[in-house]
């Protein structure tokens, strides 16, 4: 887009104080992610959950000139838009910015699928095409408008997703968006928790193609079949999928693996290679050969298209790296878009220094010089110390660049010049074509070349509280267990990425955990819940908030606050004893402790109760009458104090399970990781945690011969045996040695033999194709981190946090 703030103003009914002359291009509305402040508008967007005026000062801060707000700040060196609601005029604005250009439009919506698809027409289209599309999975009521407003003069086509969570919400994005082609993917129940029903999804998705010419779903369910053919009779609509009722089918057998995938469109036939035979995959591609049928693709141009999709993964891995560097790395693809979000990735990180390793763009649509003046510009607003450019079309506009800029032909020219041997104490951002194999250049600067890492997810963690998220009051506050290192996954990377999303508490074991995180820079509440006699002069030098669980602890804590010199009321937490009987004050503690209370100086900043059954049904009575107790104690202790703590009872499974008695705040733990004991609620959450490593050795054994100290495996026939670099010392119990536990091998389960050794482990790979080298899953998918718990005869907790240091963790954002 390309307005001056006075249209801008016009188009939205706001009001414009300042200067209406200048001209915006862009609008950011995270004030830390902020990569660019040229042509850029702030907008504080308000929601229930949050309000975005809080950050204005930073946004100004970091050069912002133009912003648009609710409310009207006292500051004449900005041009502010006046709105009265943030996200409407959003809406309103990429409306009208929509309807204003002539784009064809693909609209992508449903519950799984949408960002894959997108990807995938758009690696499909964008060659023929001048496209734009949504970046990353921008598709809800913020991230859709924000989109469409990337549209400039030149797109020829968009692709968008549309998302919904809520009822009611999808006539206001067809209201912002209606896109010609419709595309309706698999409907699954990841946000049926706002739904009555599968058929009033269906429904509400379905808005989004009233003024679709064409529109292609998803035919194995039958009610989406029924639904869109009663309300959309007159259109065009073509349905895809596994079963023998659609339009476009599969009609060969796909277990087959020498042949090629036969596909029936209609009355016609031909054949395709695709070598993924899930269903996920197979469902997908099928409805990407119908939008390029629509496109008027021939069949063997389709064939090509499809031959040459790359997996969708598109991320950026945050590694830890020599010298206390943090190399930031992605890979995977370059192109304009892709390095806005490394921008604004990197923009959210505060090392002091900045490098840049940058290679050649991949890009036909663009002429050289336009598209390397474009990189260079939002290159030189990043502010990098140095810069190092890799091939040589990029080498040819080094003049563009305002850093200090070192050239190089190939990536190994770059690594034979130990250039980055000065690299230290920064954050290096790593960004390359494919072809240039930049991840060589990542493995020099990696801190520990293990092989075996524990891979965190931070996008499912977040998926995984915003599923939690869904189930509460929007005014209900969240506190997130990061105690025992966050359960194994490192808690300073799991609290920092928590502060960055607001969580309103954190919660750890022992002071010492506390310390570390403030020492880091986490500045979020953090509760103590075993506060350590020692510990209560750095309890209070680094403004933690201990749990008191006893008239002991109390006075104990108390002389420490008078010694400490402390002024204001010091935030203190009660614990009550409701039926656990672990820690806490009784029923008839209650009078002394407010006697106490009341002649301190500190501030009951919470009255909480922990549940010990909540996740067994089972149970349920006994947990009832712990909430009992709790209603009652935490009632009475108020009724007393004069004023109203906070009160929170429920853990992960309490909130799925007893939503009802989420009072004022919960506090989730393993739920952010993805598990729950329920098979219906973990189908809606997302794995977030990956044990990996390699195959280093590939042996044949023969019948009679031995594997492993004392000879525990003698196999009866020749088998093939590979030996994996983790053993007891990495976490692995002992007892799952031989042929208790499994590991995953060529996406084949494979049983562990002979005795688990410290530091490896063999594995019976007899029926599978594996080679040395080959990845190996401890756990993730297959086995699941609960399949592997089965294994230990324990729970997923203590496998977590059993998981030995010397294990490299990193994490993974999209
Ligand atoms: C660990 C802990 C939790 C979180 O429990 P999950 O079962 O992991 O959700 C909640 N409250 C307290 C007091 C805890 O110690």
């Amino acid at each position: 887009m390309n307005y001056a703030a006075k249209e801008i103003a016009q188009i939205t009914n706001s009001r414009i104080v300042g200067n209406g002359e200048v001209k915006i291009r862009n609008i950011a509305f995270d004030s830390r992610t902020i990569y660019s402040t040229k042509n850029t508008a702030f907008l504080a967007i308000s929601t229930k959950k949050n309000s975005g005026q809080k950050y204005i000062d930073n946004a100004i801060e970091k050069g912002i000139t133009t912003i648009i707000t609710e409310h009207q700040i006292d500051n004449t060196s900005v041009t502010q838009i006046i709105t009265e609601n943030s996200v409407e005029f959003l809406q309103t604005l990429a409306k009208y910015h929509f309807e204003h250009s002539d784009i064809n439009s693909i609209g992508i919506t449903g519950s799984n699928g949408k960002t894959i698809l997108k990807e995938w027409l758009y690696q499909c289209l964008s060659n023929e095409f001048v496209t734009v599309k949504s970046p990353k999975s921008f598709n809800s009521q913020i991230g859709l408008p924000l989109s469409l407003l990337q549209i400039d003069k030149k797109h020829e086509l968009g692709i968008f997703e549309v998302g919904i969570s809520k009822p009611g919400e999808m006539d206001k994005q067809e209201d912002v968006f209606h896109p010609r082609i419709g595309l309706l993917t698999h409907i699954g129940s990841a946000h049926a928790a706002n739904f009555q029903s599968e058929e009033q999804l269906i429904d509400e998705k379905l808005k989004l193609f009233k003024h679709s010419e064409v529109v292609f779903y998803n035919g194995d369910n039958l009610l989406t079949g029924n639904q869109i053919n009663k309300l959309y009779s007159s259109k065009k609509l073509i349905s895809y999928g596994l079963s023998d009722i659609n339009d476009i089918r599969i009609i060969s057998d796909i277990s087959d693996r020498k042949q090629d995938i036969r596909i029936k469109y209609f009355d016609e036939e031909f054949s395709l290679p695709i070598y993924q035979r899930d269903e996920a995959t197979l469902t997908n591609a099928l409805a990407l050969i119908g939008i390029l049928k629509e496109l008027m693709f021939s069949n063997d141009q389709i064939k090509e298209k499809i031959d040459a999709l790359r997996a969708v993964e598109m991320r950026l891995e945050s590694i830890e790296g020599v010298r206390n560097n943090l190399i930031i790395n992605d890979s995977y693809n370059l192109d304009l878009d892709s390095l806005k979000i490394a921008f604004q990735f990197i923009a959210e990180y505060n090392k002091p220094k900045k490098s840049l390793i940058l290679t050649d763009f991949i890009d036909s649509s663009h002429n050289a010089k336009e598209l390397y003046t474009e990189v260079a510009d939002l290159v030189n607003e990043q502010k990098f110390d140095k810069i190092f450019l890799i091939g040589d079309n990029i080498s040819a506009f080094q003049d563009l660049f305002d850093a200090e800029t070192i050239t190089f032909t190939t990536t190994d020219q770059f690594i034979e010049s130990n250039a980055v041997d000065i690299l230290e104490n920064q954050i290096i951002l790593l960004k390359g074509a494919r072809k240039f194999e930049v991840e060589k250049i990542k493995e020099l600067l990696e801190l520990r070349k293990h092989d075996t890492v524990l891979e965190i997810n931070l996008n499912a963690i977040l998926h995984n509280i915003n599923f939690h998220k869904s189930l509460l009051k929007p005014e209900t506050k969240m506190m997130a267990m990061v105690k025992a290192n966050a359960y194994g996954l490192g808690s300073y990377e799991i609290s920092e990425f928590l502060q960055l999303h607001h969580i309103d508490y954190l919660g750890v074991a022992f002071a010492d955990e506390g310390v570390e995180l403030r020492k880091k820079g986490i500045t979020t509440p953090i509760i103590v819940m075993n506060p350590e006699q020692h510990s209560y002069d750095s309890i209070i030098e680094y403004k933690l908030e201990p749990e008191i669980y006893s008239i002991r602890v109390l006075e104990l804590f108390n002389e420490q606050l008078i010694r400490s010199g402390n002024q204001q009321k010091y935030p203190i937490h009660i614990k009550l004893e409701t039926g656990m009987h672990r820690l806490g004050f009784k029923d008839f503690e209650l009078d002394e402790l407010i006697d106490q209370l009341n002649t301190m100086n500190v501030k009951v900043q919470s009255i909480f109760s922990h549940l010990s059954s909540a996740d067994m049904p089972e149970e349920k009575d006994y947990t009832m009458q712990q909430l009992h107790v709790y209603d009652k104690n935490s009632s009475y202790l108020i009724s007393k104090l004069g004023y109203k703590p906070i009160r929170h009872i429920l853990n992960s499974s309490g909130i799925t399970n007893y939503t009802d008695y989420q009072y004022d705040m919960v506090r989730i733990g393993i739920g952010m990781i993805g598990e729950n004991p329920d098979r219906h609620i973990k189908a809606q959450l997302q794995n977030s945690v990956s044990f990996k490593t390699v195959i280093s050795q590939i042996s044949e054994v023969k019948a009679g011969e031995s594997v492993g100290y004392s000879r525990r495996y003698k196999p009866d026939h020749n088998v093939k045996i590979a030996t994996i670099p983790v053993g007891y010392a990495d976490g692995i119990p002992r007892s799952i040695g031989n042929m208790v536990g499994k590991v995953g091998i060529d996406d084949q389960l494979c049983p562990i033999v002979g005795s688990i050794c410290m530091d490896m482990m063999m594995i019976d790979v007899n029926n599978t194709h594996a080679k040395e080298g080959d990845p190996v899953n401890v756990f993730n998918e297959k086995p699941t981190l609960e399949e592997f718990a089965k294994y230990c005869n324990t729970i997923v907790y203590e496998v977590l946090t059993s998981i030995s240091p010397r294990v490299k963790r990193i994490y993974i954002k999209n």
